[in-house]
């Protein structure tokens, strides 16, 4: 691996570029950060990569290496002729000026997969921050044909991901990252990673999609539905959030689920496991 620092100087220099606050650009100098997402991706010739938000392409450079096919989405017009530039020798390589969140991922995979040489999906990206739990859930919601994603984060979010439901530190969306994936911290990353550096610590974690969804109740939306409701209201019990955000009809009700599911009436909703919301919206 090159000097990445020098490398990304170079090209900021050479094309005039200052790191666009807003689009949340933070490049990546660090190699053996480089290095671990790479590795932690698992790419083979058989892989298609997904890689949102490329930036100076620092990480692209070796995903292009390893992948049967990169497909890159950047947002920023003028990173599109510098990735051009710098990759135009690889055959594996393409890019799409366009925002993420507008972008058919599902029939993006399903074209390449049929062409037959690329037999798994996975997205790798140091994400900008500003959107991070939107493209998030757009990765796990559309149920995309996926075999894992490795992200780069905010340290803060990427604990609640990763959080186990039940245990600590959990919010609605540990529920559903939990549904759709097994998930697995791979790295903390410090801010001087970074030019510019950002104002919060980074981590890298890896979702894994699951074959099988974490559990299957009679209605996946009821389920959601119940769980947004639960933590909308900080601090107070599963039976008064419930009951005021008019899942449960009234508090006898909701007090006679809660007993049929052995649950204490002062359980507060990050005490659940992801089960017990199915078995909740299971008894409405
Ligand atoms: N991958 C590069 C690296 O590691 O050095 C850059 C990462 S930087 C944290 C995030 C990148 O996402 C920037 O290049 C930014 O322009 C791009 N971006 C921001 N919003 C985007 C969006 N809505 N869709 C696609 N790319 C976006």
């Amino acid at each position: 691996m090159g000097n990445i620092l020098e490398e990304t100087k170079f090209i900021m220099k050479k094309y005039n570029i200052k790191a666009n606050k807003k689009l949340g650009q933070n490049f990546l100098i660090s190699e053996e950060v480089v290095k671990t997402i790479v590795n932690s991706s698992e790419i083979s010739k058989e892989d298609l990569v997904i890689e949102i938000g490329p930036g100076l392409g620092t990480l692209t450079k070796y995903l292009l290496e390893q992948a049967g096919k990169v497909i890159c989405i950047e947002l920023d017009n003028k990173m599109i002729n510098i990735l051009k530039d710098r990759f135009a020798v690889y055959d594996n390589f393409e890019i799409i000026n366009e925002d993420v969140l507008k972008v058919d991922l599902k029939n993006m995979i399903k074209i390449q997969k049929e062409q037959g040489k690329i037999k798994k999906a996975k997205i790798v990206a140091n994400l900008p921050y500003y959107i991070t739990t939107p493209i998030i859930m757009k990765l796990l919601e559309e149920e995309l044909e996926l075999e894992s994603i490795t992200v780069m984060i905010q340290k803060e979010v990427a604990d609640r991901l990763i959080a186990i439901p039940g245990e600590k530190n959990t919010g609605a969306i540990t529920y559903s990252v939990y549904y759709y994936a097994i998930s697995e911290g791979i790295i903390e990353v410090p801010n001087n990673s970074f030019i510019p550096e950002p104002e919060v610590t980074s981590k890298v974690i890896k979702l894994n999609i699951r074959k099988e969804p974490g559990v299957d109740p009679k209605s996946k939306e009821k389920m959601f539905e119940v769980i947004k409701n639960a933590f909308m209201q900080k601090r107070k019990t599963l039976l008064n959030s419930l009951t005021n955000n008019k899942i449960f009809e009234n508090k006898q009700q909701g007090t006679e689920i809660l007993k049929t599911l052995g649950l204490n009436e002062n359980v507060r909703p990050e005490e659940l496991t992801l089960e017990q919301f199915a078995k909740i919206s299971d008894n409405l």
